[in-house]
C-alpha cells in the first residue's frame, strides 16, 4: 500500500473505531462521513460520543460529494465549528475523491481516515486504496475483496505515533505486560485469520484482473439494456476492485427485478436500502428525509449483482438474460 504500518485489528469496524480513538475523537465532537454507506463507519462515531455529520453523495460514483464538503466546512467554520475527521467511504470498490478530499480536509486541518473496507486492491492515480491519506482501514471479512473466514481488519499509516497507539489500543491499551496506559479494548487481528488471510493474500494480485474482466463483461452484456439499467462508472486514472458490481435501475422495478433474479436462483443484494441519516439508531440526531436526496434515491434504486474472481461468462450470461427477461427485452 505504500505506507510504513499496517496494523492487524480484529475487523473493519474495530479498524474504524481504533482510528477514531487514536485521534481522540470523543464527546462533543463532530466527523463527517458518508450518509450511503455500511451503518459501521457511522456507528463507530457514535460509539464514541460524537456526533456524525452526513454530507451528500456524489451519484455516479456513489462516494462523498467533494464540492458539498467544501461548502459545508466553509459555512461551518466561519461560524467557528470544527471537526474532529473526515470519514469518506471507498464504496463498491472505488475510491472516493481522495485528493480534493485531502485538500479541503488541509485547508481546514483536518484529519482523514478514509473507510477502505471495500477497496483494498483498488488504484487511484497509480498509488493504491489504503494509501492515499493520513489513516486507512480495511475489512477481511469474508465478502470483501480480500477475505479470511471469520472477522479481520487492518489500518494503515504512515505516522509513527499513530500506529503505536494502534496497537496499544487494540490491546486494551496495554504498553508492557499488564501495565494499562490507556483505556483501549480487544481488537487484535486473530492469529488463524492472519493465516488463513497470508495464503490468500498470495492469490489476490491474480484475482484482480479476474474481477476486472468479469465487471468489464457484465458491462458489454448489459449494454443491450442501456435504457433500463446504468452500469457503474469507474472514474479516469482509477481502477475499481469491485467489491460490489452494482447497478441503478428504476426504483418503481427495483425490488420486483430482485425478486425476479432470486426465483431464478440468482441472488442479489440492496447495498444499501436504507441511508444511514434515516437509520432509526440516528433519528435522535433529528435530519429530516429529503435532506440528503442523493443518498436516498441511490438507495431507492442500486441492486447488486454476483460477482467474484471465478464467475464463468456463461453465468453472467444467465444473470443479464434474467434481467431482460424482467423488462420484456429479450
Ligand atoms: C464491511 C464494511 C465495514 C465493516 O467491516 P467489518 O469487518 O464487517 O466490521 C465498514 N465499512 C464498510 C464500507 C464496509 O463495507
Amino acid at each position: 500500500m505504500g505506507v510504513r504500518h499496517a496494523v492487524g485489528v480484529g475487523s473493519g469496524t474495530d479498524g474504524l473505531l481504533l482510528s477514531l480513538m487514536a485521534l481522540d475523537v470523543g464527546p462533543g465532537d463532530e466527523v463527517i462521513t458518508s450518509p450511503f454507506t455500511f451503518f459501521a463507519t457511522a456507528g463507530v462515531i457514535a460509539l464514541l460520543g460524537a456526533r456524525p455529520v452526513f454530507v451528500d453523495i456524489d451519484p455516479v460514483t456513489f462516494n462523498l460529494d467533494h464540492v458539498k464538503l467544501g461548502d459545508l466546512l466553509d459555512a461551518a467554520c466561519k461560524q467557528g465549528r470544527r471537526f474532529k475527521a473526515i470519514m469518506p467511504v471507498s464504496l463498491y470498490g472505488q475510491c472516493a475523491d481522495m485528493d480534493e478530499i485531502g485538500k479541503v480536509a488541509s485547508q481546514y486541518g483536518i484529519p482523514v481516515v478514509e473507510d477502505a473496507c471495500q477497496s483494498f486492491g483498488a488504484t487511484y492515480k497509480a498509488r493504491r486504496s489504503c494509501g492515499l491519506s493520513g489513516m486507512e482501514v480495511t475489512s477481511f471479512y469474508p465478502t470483501k475483496p480480500l477475505g479470511c473466514y471469520g472477522d479481520g481488519g487492518m489500518v494503515f499509516t504512515d505516522d509513527d505515533l499513530i500506529a503505536g497507539r494502534l496497537k496499544s489500543l487494540r490491546n486494551h491499551g496495554q504498553k508492557d505486560r499488564y501495565r494499562h496506559e490507556e483505556i483501549g479494548l480487544n481488537a487484535r487481528l486473530d492469529a488463524v485469520q492472519a493465516a488463513v488471510l497470508l495464503v490468500r493474500f498470495s492469490h489476490f494480485e491474480d484475482e484482480l484482473p479476474l474481477r476486472q474482466a468479469a465487471a468489464t463483461r457484465y458491462e458489454a452484456l448489459l449494454s443491450e439494456f442501456q435504457s433500463h439499467v446504468k452500469t457503474p462508472l469507474v472514474l479516469s486514472g482509477r481502477t475499481s476492485v469491485f467489491a460490489q458490481y452494482t447497478i441503478r435501475v428504476a426504483p418503481e422495478g427495483r425490488d420486483g427485478l430482485a425478486r425476479s433474479l432470486s426465483e431464478k436462483g440468482i441472488p442479489t443484494a440492496i447495498h444499501y436500502p436504507v441511508p444511514l441519516h434515516i437509520q432509526p439508531a440516528f433519528c435522535y440526531l433529528g435530519i429530516q428525509k429529503g435532506s440528503l436526496p442523493e443518498a436516498e434515491s441511490a438507495a431507492n434504486e442500486v441492486l447488486s449483482l454476483p460477482i467474484h474472481p471465478f464467475i464463468t461468462e456463461g453465468e453472467q450470461v444467465a444473470v443479464v438474460q434474467a434481467i431482460g427477461e424482467y423488462y420484456g427485452v429479450v
